[in-house]
């Protein structure tokens, strides 16, 4: 009886790391349930699209790939949606895209293979069930990334800022325990990475009802062959004095953190429901960068939110210049269904021409700021973790313990080890190095 081959599965993955990590888990959960993962469409029996539901644009993207995604489709070929937009969709996917067979929320995927097993004899299934007690822990993860690991060490989120749909799409907050966690990091030493990032909604808020992220951080920081640790996202009210001195006294908690300011005027963040003003934010960086003098920051805001003044998106320029962002990713707001800012009066909705013009005037000032600080850093040294072929010319890029991104020369054989290299140059945003050879016992920057 000749052997049946293997069916394939290809996974696109869209939004944030949390989703990487989970398309890394499915991938895990299929190969052992028989399926090899291919890197294209074309021809795939299965072929999945891990979804981000953050903004209108992101779920206009994925339907408009699912119509694209039709052609490559063979007449037994199964096509399902996971992740935060089959979440928040469920069977209206299905009513909407009949070439769908699969909607899996985020807490699904433990019956990925069953599920797909009616699909492929044309079940048409929606499973979007919350299991708050789910982490996936005996899954493991084909990962897509052979220098550093995604570690996620909480789901769900609590804070319930008016603006996010994440709390409707991953449930409430629940953290795995802190020795699955060491687990996994030991295990991914083995296979040769140093470098984790811990992931969470509000990850500095880790509680796993006996430690906390300090201990967290702490433990994860101090397993063997483990040379930087990172983050994301943090929420600024859980940077406990614990979890701060936990990352001060931890060689290896790495000198950058993603801080979500979302907006400098105190007035909007109360509209948001961030639970913090302007100066508890501002205090916030203080005690870090008391704690922490080089540590660098990057952010998250949101302008044009319902009611937003041109006082108030002052408020925000303002706070960027004062505290010196290394980086910011910017959005206009974008009413998201289901969410309290909806329901926000439509006299106060700014208007797009409005959020269009204080988004490039945000740009503009964090760029500016940004160009400086880069500019000042021409000549010094720092490590750097080469991660990957450069996306132009034949460089690769590195990166240093502060999150900056530095394009060296050498070959890829050089990716996963560590360098020492001299700023030679600066777009304003990137760098680019130079090797320094292991004689110039000069004092590093940083
Ligand atoms: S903290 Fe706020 S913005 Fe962040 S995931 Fe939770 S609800 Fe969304």
């Amino acid at each position: 009886m000749p052997m049946l081959p293997r069916p394939t599965v290809f996974i696109e993955t869209y939004g944030c790391q949390m989703n990487v990590s989970d398309s890394e888990l499915m991938l895990g959960k299929l190969a052992a349930a028989g399926y090899d993962a291919v890197d294209a469409p074309d021809g795939a029996d299965v072929i999945l699209l891990n979804t981000c539901a953050i903004r209108d644009h992101a779920e206009q993207r994925v339907i408009g790939r699912l119509g694209e995604l039709k052609r490559h489709m063979k007449p037994d070929s199964v096509m399902g949606v996971t992740g935060c937009m089959a979440q928040r969709l469920g069977p209206r996917l299905l009513e909407s895209a009949k070439h769908v067979s699969l909607v899996i929320g985020p807490d699904g995927y433990r019956s990925l293979p069953s599920l797909l097993d009616g699909a492929r004899q044309g079940q048409r299934v929606s499973a979007t069930t919350f299991d708050l007690e789910e982490h996936y822990e005996d899954f493991t993860p084909r990962r897509f990334d052979k220098v550093k690991a995604w570690i996620p060490v909480q789901r769900g989120c609590d804070y319930k800022c008016t603006y996010c749909i994440v709390p409707t799409t991953r449930g409430s907050e629940r953290s795995r325990k802190l020795s699955d966690v060491v687990r996994e990091t030991a295990q991914v030493v083995s296979e040769g990475m140093t470098e984790v990032v811990l992931l969470g909604q509000t990850v500095n808020s880790y509680f796993d009802g006996t430690h906390d992220f300090a201990d967290l951080l702490r433990a994860v920081g101090t397993v063997p062959g483990i040379r930087r640790l990172r983050y994301t996202s943090p929420h600024p009210n859980d940077f406990s004095d614990r979890v701060i001195a936990a990352m001060a006294e931890t060689p290896t908690v790495c000198e950058h953190v993603h801080l979500p300011m979302q907006s400098g005027s105190t007035r909007t963040l109360k509209r948001m429901r961030r639970r913090y003003t302007r100066e508890g934010f501002m205090e916030c960086v203080a005690r870090l960068r008391a704690a922490i003098p080089s540590i660098v920051l990057t952010t998250d805001i949101i302008v044009g939110f319902p009611g937003e003044t041109d006082e108030d998106f002052e408020e925000t320029l303002s706070a960027c210049r004062e505290i010196g962002f290394m980086d910011a990713f910017t959005f206009k707001f974008s009413a998201r269904e289901g969410t309290p800012a909806t329901r926000m009066p439509e006299s106060e909705t700014v208007s797009d021409a409005v959020s269009g013009e204080r988004l490039q005037r945000l740009v503009d000032t964090v760029r500016a700021r940004t160009r400086d600080m880069n500019l000042g850093l021409l000549g010094t040294r720092h490590e750097i973790l080469i991660e990957k072929p450069a996306r132009r010319g034949d460089l690769l890029q590195g990166r240093t313990r502060d999150f900056r991104t530095i394009l060296v020369g050498g070959d890829t054989s050089l990716i996963g080890t560590y360098m020492t290299v001299e700023i030679t140059g600066t777009t304003g945003h990137t760098f680019t190095g130079a090797p320094v050879a292991a004689r110039a016992a000069l004092p590093m920057a940083g």
